[in-house]
């Protein structure tokens, strides 16, 4: 126990969301003339380590692409509207403020010098100078609320007291810093609800037969997911796969996953349809290579390997029972034939199950987390927990790729250190 000293606020949880709330907090109190009583508690040995590896080190921190879909959980219009409380260009302009220009591309944006730890650093740097206390290598194992103060206790024995707390621990996903999923038990044993915490933004897996053979193939495609049971689409999205010998990524795959994964964990089957050919109608598509036959193309190999990668084609032959000339990439488009049909309803629509994801490790956002019924949209204030404010990745919002999860962070983080 610190000799019985009471801070103003506590932080617990030094990422992005805490860093945020530590600025405002210590902003707000400056503005009134007074002066903070801040302690930010992160168990790692610095804050922001997550946010240095963010966007491949680059901090995708934003989007100017704004909307209610970019938002996912149990209730996404509570998500958006908090999210316009302090938008985009907000951030934008309070990263400017603190010596962050950005750059811009399609939206997205980044540090004007592309890498992370500048951001992570003006933010930590900013804060120690607006009057917080850091300090690091103190993990929470413990909250409880006594005649009206907050008693929180460390792993390491320490105890602290303060009149308000900020939660901003983050989720389960990419433990190695220090977002084990922990803190979800210690809430669900103070009474909050949650929804059971999954990775979101992560890879597949499937039994596809053919994995090992394209493996390594990056392809542009249209993703649909069904849920097997079920010819309805859930999710659709255009841009980049990448098989591996497991499975597949890339932005569309990492998009859909939380959909994927949450049909797994129903118990349903999930199902990928992957049209390599989203611009081109199937009848379009069918009459092109019907022309073929007719054409003077004598390697219609040739002619198919320069729509499609050639594993692929040979995989798609594969499943066709069509032998394909591994040497020399050609096949008689005479022989092909009636299985053209096949063929072409294999680029429109190869179909793959779902059987599992990469996990936590490999996840870079949590789906699931304390649900929004719980907070107070203006404040990020705990209806149960008067004086509790909740921030980031452990609320039930995961965004998607493009800068969403930080946006939801530095939003709640802004709003629940000002509270
Ligand atoms: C590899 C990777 C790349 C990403 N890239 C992007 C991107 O480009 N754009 C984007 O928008 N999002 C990105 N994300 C997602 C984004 O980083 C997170 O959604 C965001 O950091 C969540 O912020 P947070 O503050 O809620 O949690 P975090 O940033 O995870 O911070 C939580 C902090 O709390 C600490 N902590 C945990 N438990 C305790 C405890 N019991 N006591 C004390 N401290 C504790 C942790 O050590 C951690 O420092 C990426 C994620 C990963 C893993």
């Amino acid at each position: 126990m610190e000799n019985g000293v009471v801070h103003d606020k506590i932080i617990i949880g030094g990422g992005a969301a805490g860093l945020m709330a530590a600025f405002s907090a210590c902003s707000i109190r400056l503005d009134a003339g007074e002066s903070p009583d801040v302690v930010l508690l992160e168990r790692g040995e610095v804050p922001g380590k997550k946010l240095t590896a963010t966007g491949n080190g680059k901090c995708n921190f934003t989007n100017k692409e704004q909307s209610a879909e970019c938002y996912r959980g149990s209730d996404s219009d509570k998500a958006y509207r908090i999210i316009n409380l302090f938008d985009s260009r907000k951030t934008i302009d309070l990263f400017k403020s603190i010596g962050i220009l950005h750059r811009e591309r399609n939206g997205y944006c980044y540090p004007y010098g592309e890498q992370a730890k500048t951001l992570r650093n003006a933010l930590w740097t900013k804060v120690i100078s607006l009057g917080a206390v850091i300090e690091p290598l103190k993990k929470v194992t413990g909250i409880e609320k006594l005649n009206g103060i907050f008693r929180i206790s460390c792993e390491d024995g320490s105890v602290y007291q303060s009149k308000k707390v900020v939660i901003s621990a983050g989720g389960a996903a990419a433990p190695v810093f220090g977002t084990d999923g922990s803190i979800f038990g210690l809430l669900e044993n103070m009474g909050f609800n949650i929804v059971k915490p999954l990775p979101a933004l992560c890879g597949l897996t499937s039994d596809f037969k053919y994995l090992k053979r394209i493996e390594g193939v990056r392809i542009k495609c249209n993703c649909t997911l069904y849920s097997k049971e079920s010819s309805k689409p859930l999710y659709s999205e255009q841009g980049e796969i990448v098989f591996n010998k497991n499975g597949l990524s890339g932005i569309p795959v990492m998009n859909l996953s939380r959909f994927a994964i949450q049909e797994l964990s129903w118990g349903n089957r999930p199902r990928l349809e992957l049209d390599f050919f989203p611009d081109i109608s199937k009848k379009d598509l069918k009459n092109y290579l019907f022309s073929l036959l007719n054409s003077t193309v004598v390697n219609v190999g040739d002619v198919l390997c320069s729509l499609i990668n050639d594993k692929l084609l040979r995989v798609m032959f594969s499943q066709i029972d069509l032998k394909f000339d591994q040497s020399s990439v050609t096949y008689d488009v005479k022989t092909l034939g009636s299985e053209l049909e096949k063929l072409v309803s294999l680029m429109k629509g190869m179909e793959l199950n779902i059987t599992g994801d990469t996990g936590f490790e490999n996840a870079q956002a949590t789906q699931g987390g304390v649900i929004l019924k719980e907070i107070n949209e203006n404040t990020m204030e705990s209806y149960k927990y008067p004086g509790m404010y909740l921030a980031g990745e452990v609320l039930d919002v995961d965004g998607m790729c493009g800068g969403y999860n930080l946006q939801w962070a530095w939003t709640t983080g802004y709003i629940a250190g000002r509270s």
